[in-house]
């Protein structure tokens, strides 16, 4: 009766396969579940579990638990990050066609990463990076999905959740635990690249020599070459030295003006294409005869260029 506290603390067991009453070891999490386990599975999985279990056995004495006769080793990790980390030790074909860690936060994957280095199974490493991919991370937290990312030196997956990164405004996250291990440095890298990116998709929507010209029916509408029914005009492509006015309609223009200042909180295609925005440029292209056959075909193409035009130059970003 050393510990007599812990006696009457209940313990639960972990579900199949770590239910195995001929395992030879039990691994106890921090909220006390209980895990059958194969050391040998174990040892061959992680070098730091086969020096663990090389170590000659201590004399047995009150601080040697045994439950069943097998020894009892205590971890400090909750039983999530231990389920996926002995998932990830364990052969796929024990689990059936499609074995796989539960990941339901990034504090999940956060702290499996965690475990994985602490247990040497570097091999295991890019397998679970890849849940920071799923859609409701990258989506919902992309910051902190970059912030791992650069922790894990994992250059693909950083370079894409940055890419989510700025389809927001920033401090848009909570505050987040993996910001106090990374150095100021990343993070200012994000924000100088949040900006740069900003500045990469205003300079397509205010500079339009990019425009392809005869792709769009708006372009140069022949309604607007007779004097006096001019809306506006915007800057052509370079020709010879000279870069040439072209006109255009007003609607057209406010719609670039609108679409600016959206790019200014969302760096996105949804942004650009945005139905909202281009049902009213097409409703107001309605007014003219010329524009109203084609306007809603041609703005379509329209969103699609001017999309993938702000896609080119984000890409061509420095990070
Ligand atoms: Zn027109």
């Amino acid at each position: 009766m050393s510990h007599p506290a812990e006696f009457s603390l209940t313990f639960s067991d972990a579900p199949s396969p770590f239910d195995d009453p001929d395992a030879d070891l039990i691994i106890r999490s921090s909220d006390r579940v209980q895990f059958r386990v194969y050391k040998s599975l174990l040892s061959l999985a992680s070098p730091v579990f086969k020096d663990m279990f090389s170590l000659p056995q201590p004399p047995d004495g009150a601080n040697n638990e045994a439950v069943d006769g097998h020894p009892v080793v205590k971890f400090t990790e909750t039983s999530t990050t231990i389920h996926n980390l002995l998932i990830l030790c364990y052969p796929a074909y024990l689990f059936g066609s499609n074995p796989s860690p539960t990941i339901r936060s990034l504090s999940d994957v956060g702290n499996l990463l965690e475990a994985v280095t602490k247990y040497d199974m570097h091999k295991t490493r890019d397998t679970v990076c890849q849940f920071l991919l799923q859609p409701q991370f990258l989506e919902k937290e992309p910051l902190r999905v970059y912030v791992i990312a650069c922790r894990e030196r994992h250059e693909a997956i950083a370079r894409t959740a940055a890419r989510h990164v700025i389809r927001h405004e920033l401090l848009r996250e909570d505050f987040f635990s993996e910001l106090e291990m990374v150095d100021a440095g990343l993070l200012y890298q994000v924000l100088l690249y949040h900006k740069r990116c900003i500045l990469a998709a205003m300079a397509v929507a205010s500079d339009y020599t990019w425009i392809r010209e005869g792709h769009f029916g708006f372009r140069a509408c022949p309604e607007l070459m007779g004097i006096g029914s001019v809306d506006h005009t915007i800057q052509g492509k370079r020709k010879e030295g000279r870069v040439p006015a072209i006109k255009v309609h007003g609607w057209w223009s406010k719609f670039m003006e609108d679409t600016k200042v959206a790019l200014q909180k969302s760096v996105s295609e949804e942004t650009i294409k945005d139905a909202g925005r281009v049902s009213e440029a097409c409703a107001a292209a309605n007014q003219c005869s010329r524009c109203r056959p084609v306007a809603v075909h041609y703005m379509e193409a329209f969103v699609d260029a001017f999309a993938k035009e702000v896609d080119k130059r984000i890409s061509q970003v420095r990070r």
